[in-house]
């Protein structure tokens, strides 16, 4: 079986095909494989604003759906009447940009005679992995990194639900690395331009905090507020003493700061639970630095460590086929004709 992937929940419009394989023994799980994909971005159209602008994204949408589809076809190589079903991300992101993707989706698989389902843009990054690594273990922790989420996840059962172990109590990582760029005059978004700053900047330059690492607070949770504060605070004091700022310094001990959490929360959240594989999702995990020391922390716990490619750790329409086809194996139904965006869907609920 073939699965159509729509994602626009945020700037990114992605269109997805993937094949549905044999269910590997070990999981129960089908293989999929990745046909073909195509993105369009409204990223640049955000970038004089230093953030996403709701209306300029759904319109970008609108604009990009159909050419955005046919290259997806093409890339696949495969005809429309090959497909079988319909996923689309219903939540959560921008309700106005969520709503283009699922009327769109909705006029597909009408059109086409297709069953349609409704999949959670968050499970679908993390199913972003198994196109490229096969299913996940039973037993698998998952940290998802992106742009509004920062959360540690049972990922064991992703056809079917997710359970968090914890989340940022206040910014997501993503968010971090945005607001540290825009404070820095680096654009958006942020986390590519201060990963590749970084390279060339000291990571024990400046000893920013690590958030909720106390003896006292919950191991599983994140905060980057304080973080994103100090650096703020950091950079007005040299501008006031008309001090040049160390900009790459400056990124390679925030980014060491965020690394540092996160990898260190993670491990010790798989040794609690007895995770034996973790898996690394969302926009961030694209980033070089928390790849390089999950592989070193993953490695000296004894953990096998999963992450996409970067191409397929950010927003793509990949992903949501992907959650598509491993919803559709668990025995997921379609959706609800009245199918519409939710903004603000849990991230337990896979799909509608
Ligand atoms: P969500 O998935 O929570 O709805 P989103 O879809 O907007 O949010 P993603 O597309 O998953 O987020 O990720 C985008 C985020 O990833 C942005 O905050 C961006 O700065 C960050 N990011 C992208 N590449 C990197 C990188 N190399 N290093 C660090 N951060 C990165
Ligand atoms: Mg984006
Ligand atoms: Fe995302």
């Amino acid at each position: 079986a073939v699965v159509l992937g729509i994602e626009s929940s945020c700037d990114e419009t992605g269109v997805g095909l993937v094949r549905m394989g044999e269910r590997d023994p070990a999981t129960g799980q089908p293989r999929l494989e990745l046909l073909g994909h195509q993105l369009a971005s409204s990223s640049d159209q955000h970038a004089r604003y230093g953030g996403v602008v709701p209306e300029i994204a759904s319109r970008a949408h609108l604009e990009a759906m159909q050419p955005t589809m046919a290259a997806a076809f093409a890339k696949a190589g495969i005809d429309r009447d090959q497909v079988d079903a319909v996923a689309v991300t219903c939540g959560p992101g921008l309700a106005g940009a969520l709503l283009v993707g699922v009327a769109a989706a909705k006029a597909y698989a009408a059109g086409w005679d297709l069953p349609l389902y409704g999949v959670n843009h968050l499970a679908g990054h993390i199913a972003a992995d198994t196109l490229e690594h096969g299913p996940l273990p039973a037993n698998t922790l998952a940290l998802l990194v992106s742009g509004g989420h920062t959360q540690l996840l049972r990922a064991g059962d992703l056809g079917t639900n997710l359970e968090q172990l914890g989340s940022t109590v206040d910014d997501a990582a993503g968010e971090a690395y945005d607001k540290v760029a825009r404070l820095l005059g680096l654009g958006y978004p942020g986390g590519p331009v201060i990963d590749q700053q970084a390279a060339a900047g000291d990571p024990a330059a400046i000893a920013f905090p690590r958030g909720l690492t106390g003896p006292r607070d919950n191991p599983y949770d994140f905060s980057f507020s304080g973080l994103k504060t100090a650096v703020a605070r950091y950079v007005e004091g040299k501008r006031r003493a008309g001090e040049p700022v160390p900009v790459a310094d400056v990124c390679a001990s925030f980014q060491e700061a965020v690394a540092d959490v996160l990898t260190a929360k993670t491990v010790r959240a798989a040794r609690d639970i007895g995770a034996d594989t973790v898996v690394i999702a969302g926009g961030v995990a694209a980033n070089g630095r928390l790849r390089e020391l999950a592989e070193i922390r993953c490695g000296d716990a004894g953990i096998t460590l999963r992450v996409p490619r970067p191409g397929l750790c950010t927003d793509n329409g990949a992903m949501i086929a992907a959650i598509g086809a491993l919803a559709i194996a668990a025995g997921a139904q379609p959706a609800d004709p009245a199918l519409t965006g939710n903004p603000g869907l849990p991230v337990a609920t896979v799909h509608v």
